[in-house]
């Protein structure tokens, strides 16, 4: 058994777990038993690559950037789900969850969202398959993302904003908890990232692994052999990593390399690097690194980058970054910022503010002039425009 998969308990090592409230025993188990054997359904897998391929435009290219390699002394390829529809990764696994939801007999849709990427995903996903859908963002991310809330609401969503706490992600998740309870019978909660109760984790990091499953194939052909000497991805709940990572967790000559947010620096009070500052707790449903005072009280991460402001990790990297299998980062605002203007000069790619944080940890890499990178450009930075142009007044 590899140390660096899930178990039949739903743990990846010490991580992970189901710690949910009574109520939802009931339909979280239910989903334990069922998510295994729709995900290996021919027919689903059917459905589910159908509509990667005609609707979200996959296989996403594996680009080599050759102006960027040159800088960095080795040969880096860029895995672009930021070419995807809606622009970004998350648009995957909503694919995935309604399909599933669907085949559960599910009604209702709820998401929880942080800068509205996940949001607009299975806004789009429930536009796609008919399906209602309510969407909590806590007050201050509807306020910062107002372009995503808009679209959310085209699409058809009803977006709630939450104003308990510090009305971000932390807070918005609270409340798509609390509406799973109220309604847990006829809804199907629609998790963005490899975090919650099992299984979401597992099940998102299957739904993701598309992106390692067409890597292989594609340095296969370009590269003449099907693994790289490095991956790497920006981490947040961990889900483009998952994805990036899923089919060489147990190939040892892949080194892995995560870049979690640092804010303006780990020692500065303002900051996202979970694995670097977080402490074994439990929050939203699961078993992590959780940044948190001495009374384990959650502390609220700081990232400029909205989409990695999570206070806590998907068990899965805490595991890999616990067994020292990856090698995690931890990036500031201002090398993100650099990176992506440095990506948009030298290659004309705008990445979104999360994949910025991978690219910012090439500076940090010694490669050597033979080593075959792969870097995931998680999205595309249009959202992003305003924060890149006014950090760089
Ligand atoms: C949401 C998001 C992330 C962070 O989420 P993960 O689950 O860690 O992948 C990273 N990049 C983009 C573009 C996102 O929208």
């Amino acid at each position: 058994m590899s140390p660096y998969q899930i178990n039949q308990e739903g743990y990846y090592g010490e991580f992970g777990g189901a710690y949910v409230p009574e109520i939802l025993h009931k339909c979280v188990s239910e989903l334990q038993h069922a998510y295994l054997n729709v995900l290996e359904d021919p027919s689903f897998k059917k459905e589910f690559h159908q509509l990667l391929k005609d609707y979200v435009g996959r296989p996403s290219p594996l680009y080599l950037a050759r102006r960027l390699s040159e800088k960095y002394g080795c040969k880096i390829y860029l895995k672009r789900e930021d070419l995807n529809h809606t622009g970004a990764h998350k648009i995957n696994n909503a694919i995935g969850q309604i399909l599933l939801a669907r085949r559960m007999g599910k009604k209702r849709i709820i998401a929880e969202t942080g800068a509205g990427q996940h949001g607009v995903a299975t806004a789009t996903v429930c536009a796609l398959m008919g399906m209602e859908c309510v969407v909590y963002m806590g007050k201050t991310d509807v306020e910062r993302q107002h372009v995503n809330v808009e679209r959310m609401k085209m699409l058809g969503a009803t977006v709630r904003p939450v104003t308990s706490g510090n009305m971000t992600l932390k807070d918005a998740t609270n409340e798509a908890i609390r509406d799973w309870c109220c309604h847990p019978s006829d809804t199907f909660y629609i998790i963005g990232s490899t975090v919650g109760p099992h299984p979401y984790p597992d099940m998102v990091a299957r739904l993701q692994s598309v992106i390692s499953e067409e890597i292989r194939k594609q340095l296969l052909e370009q590269e003449g052999r099907d693994y790289p000497d490095y991956l790497m991805a920006c981490i947040g709940g961990g889900s483009n990593a998952a994805g990036t990572v899923y089919h060489y967790l147990d190939d040892e000559r892949v080194k892995i390399v995560l870049a979690e947010a640092g804010g303006l620096g780990i020692h500065s009070g303002k900051s996202a690097a979970t694995i670097h500052l977080g402490k074994v707790g439990v929050l939203h449903g699961f078993k992590t690194y959780i940044m948190q005072d001495a009374d384990g009280q959650i502390l609220e991460p700081y990232s400029i980058s909205a989409g990695l402001d999570y206070p806590g990790i998907g068990p899965m990297h805490a595991n890999l970054a616990q067994r020292k299998r990856a090698t995690v980062l931890a990036v500031n605002d201002d090398e993100a910022v650099e990176a992506a203007f440095e990506l948009t000069r030298l290659e004309g790619i705008i990445p979104a503010l999360e994949s910025a944080h991978a690219l910012g940890a090439l500076n940090r890499m010694q490669f050597k002039p033979t080593d075959v990178v792969v870097l995931t450009v998680s999205g595309r930075g249009d959202k992003d425009l305003d924060t890149y142009l006014n950090y760089h007044k």
